[in-house]
């Protein structure tokens, strides 16, 4: 119930009993444990404005710290609004990261760092790592800069330095990992420079060397207010206690079901023993939630519902039952986005009984970020204005465009744009002043940057590594030319075999974390997605068409973005699609972290479902294409957990059964509109990737995840003749050499002798056998 005080501050009148305890209990640290949508971060933005009315603080005394810039923007922009009067900027209210910079830059040097030091993005930091290890003889091969990488974040997230790693951490890197570490420390700060972690651990240690200066620090933030507690790590744990052991004025808020960023060191163990680590916690629980309607609600609360590891929690709202959940199963990926498309351009012209909504109403949140070409794809073409949140959009990321590059300069060798962005791209020991030869050259004669390099290669003006890596760039360029030219080759095997021959998913599975892995998926995706296209040619011309499109899209837009983007935000529409095993959950997760990352997962579909307030909708693909093949889906076991009485069960257009059983009505509402390539009617309900999807417990218990569509190549023996003309996948065209069983020694035309398996190749056309 509402306060109906008429005395009582604005502020303060809509906050129920729970939120209002909370708002109010200003001595003493605060835990806010509650459920999503129930008013968290609501609770928090009247705290300051309480804090502020009451005269109790300054906003310069304020430390507030939120998750995202976005989350921080937006809470300085409610108390500003709620507060009547001028108050002033909010220096310490922002993320971790900036708050962290703050105090670095104030107090430098005590850092061994001068005031404008720069903060280093994970290219820069992999690049030092490199030097690093180089330097020390290790091989590099064998040992890539892109793990050290990962392993050093993942020290600084637990808050040590060099001389707190435990002993049984210390033995890769031929047993010298600590001693690289440390060396990359030190030259960070030669550089002046810091990396992420850097930024929250040389806060900790400053502090803690200096009584003085913390003793500061605690007289001036008189009160610590912190959003999505769950989700913090060791360092963040050890960063906020520093400030928080003077006053404990310390408001937390959070909730243990929807820490998601296990993966990046986030401890969900710091919220759940607040009311250890601090003294006198007043502990709140709200269960109302004030966002989603009952359907929404109760549909997120039974998948929670199937997590062991939780405290428990039930959530009620007033609000209308509002629409049932919706339900539904697509052929594949293409018809899903399409659907998505035209489901959104229904919602903008309020057709049915729904009622209008904007653009910004609505969001696409994805489990991986691959999925998002395609659904970016379809928005283009039907003109849908859209904005990815907290990354790039596909065609902008930083794997893509280098990809792209490669097939601009094969296709035009006078792009010179692109062979500056290439060049040196994975490393090939071309640096900044062989790259200054080249130029000079270009300019004095008139040509390319590629046939300058040419020329100066073939003049011997660069030796040593530098001579070996252009060579081999300039070689692969010239023969993809001359594959495209003579137009043998397919040009999705061709841009196969560009993208693998440039070396780019290599150098990014070298890093093996999450997102290394994740910008290779975004490559295959990319190599996918010219299969909509006659030949690279076209796909290029898309390409500048989309920049072109990106570029004017402002005001009124669509949100996509990944799951964990989306964490504390809510809109009218959410659309949740890609619901299938291996995606979601993903198959990573499940593999490495095993039932712990099943329920973190879990944790995640629940953020995704309590983002909706009025419409939600699930859905899942009998196809998709990942990993460069297609295959055949299971619906995700999470779709299994959806109480069936708050669903409403859709078919695809154009297939009159439910992949998910009986009852499911045609999508095709009244007034919505489906083009006819949502649908393949060929396929239908008996087609194999629905059938899977109904029998998709039967294949579980044989253990069988994900199966490809394609028949395995049948793997006869075949003899081939020496200087048989064979085709293989990777590496082009060849003659074969020698064979020995079912294997062959095959020189092919860009590629030179490889030693492959027979299967593998076939005749080439126009050959005898
Ligand atoms: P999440 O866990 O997703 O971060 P949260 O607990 O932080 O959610 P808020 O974002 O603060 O929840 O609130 C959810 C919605 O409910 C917001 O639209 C907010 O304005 C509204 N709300 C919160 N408390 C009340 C209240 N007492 N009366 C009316 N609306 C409220
Ligand atoms: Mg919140």
């Amino acid at each position: 119930m509402p306060n109906a005080d008429p005395e009582i501050s604005p502020y303060l009148r809509d906050l129920n009993p729970g939120q209002l305890e909370a708002v109010e209990a200003l001595d003493g640290p605060v835990l806010v444990l509650a459920g999503a949508g129930t008013g968290k971060t609501r609770t928090l933005t009247a705290r300051i404005a309480h804090i502020l009315c009451t005269g109790r603080a300054w906003p310069s005394q304020i430390l507030a710290v939120t998750f995202t810039n976005k989350a921080a923007a937006e809470m300085r922009e409610r108390v500003e609004r709620t507060v009547p009067m001028q108050i002033g900027s909010f220096p310490w209210l922002g993320t971790f990261h900036a708050i962290s910079a703050r105090i670095l830059r104030e107090h430098s040097e005590r850092a061994g760092r001068k005031p404008n030091f720069t903060i280093l993005d994970s290219d820069d930091q992999t690049r030092l790592l490199k030097q690093v290890i180089t330097a020390s003889g290790i091989d590099e091969k064998k040992w890539p800069a892109r793990q050290l990488s990962a392993t050093i974040d993942r020290w600084k997230n637990q808050c040590w330095l060099p001389s707190d790693v435990p002993a049984s951490q210390r033995r890769s890197f031929e047993g010298r990992v600590v001693d690289l570490y440390q060396e990359y420390q030190q030259r960070l700060e030669i550089l002046n420079s810091v990396d992420f972690g850097d930024l929250i651990l040389l806060v900790v240690e400053l502090l803690r060397q200096d009584e003085e200066l913390l003793a500061g620090y605690q007289r001036r933030f008189k009160y610590i207010l912190v959003d999505e507690y769950q989700d913090i790590n060791t360092a963040q744990y050890a960063w906020l206690r520093l400030f928080a052991q003077g006053r404990s004025n310390i408001c937390c808020v959070g909730d243990e079901d929807q820490s998601i960023y296990g993966w990046r060191g986030a401890d969900v163990g710091n919220i759940l023993a607040f009311d250890r680590h601090f003294d006198g916690v007043t502990v709140v629980r709200l269960e109302q939630n004030y966002r989603s309607t009952r359907h929404i609600l109760a549909v997120a609360g039974a998948v929670i519902g199937n997590n062991r590891n939780r405290l428990g929690k039930e959530l009620w709202t007033d609000l209308p039952g509002g629409e049932k959940v919706q339900l539904i199963g697509h052929w594949d990926g293409k018809a899903e986005a399409s659907w998505i498309g035209s489901e959104i351009e229904a919602l903008v012209s309020a057709v049915g009984s729904r009622r209008r909504y904007k653009f910004s109403d609505m969001a696409v949140l994805v489990r991986a970020s691959f999925l998002m070409r395609e659904i970016e794809d379809r928005f283009l073409a039907l003109g849908l204005p859209y904005v990815v949140i907290g990354g790039a959009r596909f065609y902008e990321r930083k794997e893509i465009r280098d990809a792209l590059a490669y097939f601009r300069l094969v296709v035009s060798s006078a792009d010179d744009l692109a062979f500056e962005r290439i060049v040196n791209t994975p490393r090939r020991a071309v640096g900044e002043k062989a790259q200054l030869t080249i130029r000079n050259l270009a300019r004095q004669e008139g040509v390319s940057l590629l046939a300058a390099a040419g020329r100066l290669l073939a003049d011997g003006a660069f030796t040593g590594r530098t001579a070996i890596g252009l060579n081999g760039f300039i070689g692969d360029i010239e023969c993809w030319s001359e594959l495209l030219r003579r137009g043998e080759m397919g040009h999705l095997d061709l841009a196969e075999q560009i993208i693998d021959g440039s070396g780019l998913p290599q150098m990014w599975l070298r890093m093996k974390t999450p997102e290394g892995d994740g910008r290779v998926e975004n490559l295959k995706e990319l190599v996918r997605s010219l299969r909509e296209f006659d030949s690279i040619q076209g796909f290029l011309e898309h390409v500048s068409l989309v920049f072109d499109n990106l570029q004017e899209a402002e005001g009124d837009r669509v949100s996509i973005m990944t799951l964990h983007a989306a964490k504390g935000l809510e809109y009218p529409v959410i659309f949740l699609p890609a619901w299938e095993e291996g995606i979601f959950p993903s198959a990573r997760t499940l593999e490495q972290e095993g039932p712990a990352g099943l329920e973190e997962e879990r944790r995640l579909a629940y953020v995704g479902i309590t983002r909706a307030r009025e419409i939600c909708t699930i859905s899942c693909a009998g196809n998709r294409n990942q990993y460069g093949s297609w295959n055949a889906q299971l619906h995700s076991r999470f779709i299994d957990e959806l109480p069936r009485e708050e669903l409403e069960m859709l078919a695809p257009p154009g297939i009159m059964a439910s992949p998910f059983g009986n009852g499911a009505k045609s999508a095709g509402k009244p007034g919505s509109r489906f083009d006819g390539s949502a649908s393949k009617p060929a396929g239908g309900y008996g087609a194999p990737g629905f059938r899977r999807l109904v029998s998709r417990a039967a294949e579980r218990s044989a253990g069988a995840a994900r199966r490809e569509v394609e028949p395995a190549k049948a793997a006869a023996h075949v003899e081939y003749a020496s200087g048989v003309r064979v085709f293989h996948q990777k590496f082009g065209y060849g003659q074969v050499r020698s064979q020995e069983g079912d294997k062959l020694v095959v020189e092919f035309e860009c590629s030179g002798t490889k030693h492959i398996i027979a299967s593998y190749v076939s005749l080439a056309d126009g050959s005898e056998g």
